[in-house]
């Protein structure tokens, strides 16, 4: 039985402290990518886009834009450019405004 589950048993307490205090569990959460600018090639992000399951990914010349809010961290981004995406490990993106979520990353791999 999980320690957690006895304690809340014993105190009448089931929920954690979230969100007054980080959660443990939030590091085994799958959260959205982070693009690394400098690894980003045209053909990184055009590869990205094509196995990105929605509408979260698409490029315009030399920009990768990234719609969080429509992105399902479902990581195929980056089993497909490893070098280019990390997880970011934030998975608080509740937002009073729907164009914050769109976010705009230059493509500057290549670049010196
Ligand atoms: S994690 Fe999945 S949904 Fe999100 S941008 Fe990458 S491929 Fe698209």
């Amino acid at each position: 039985m999980p320690l957690w589950f006895a304690r809340g048993l014993r105190r009448g307490v089931v929920t954690t402290r979230y969100p007054a205090r980080p959660d443990d569990s939030a590091a085994f959460l799958p959260a959205p990518p982070a693009f690394r600018s400098r690894r980003l090639t045209r053909d990184i992000v055009d590869r990205m886009v094509a196995v990105c399951p929605g509408p979260a990914l698409s490029r315009r010349d030399d920009m990768l834009l990234f719609d969080v809010g429509a992105c399902t961290a479902c990581g195929r981004c980056a089993e497909a450019a490893p070098d280019a995406v990390a997880p970011s490990g934030e998975f608080e993106l509740a937002a009073t405004s729907r164009s914050v979520l769109v976010k705009e990353i230059p493509i500057r791999g290549g670049e010196r």
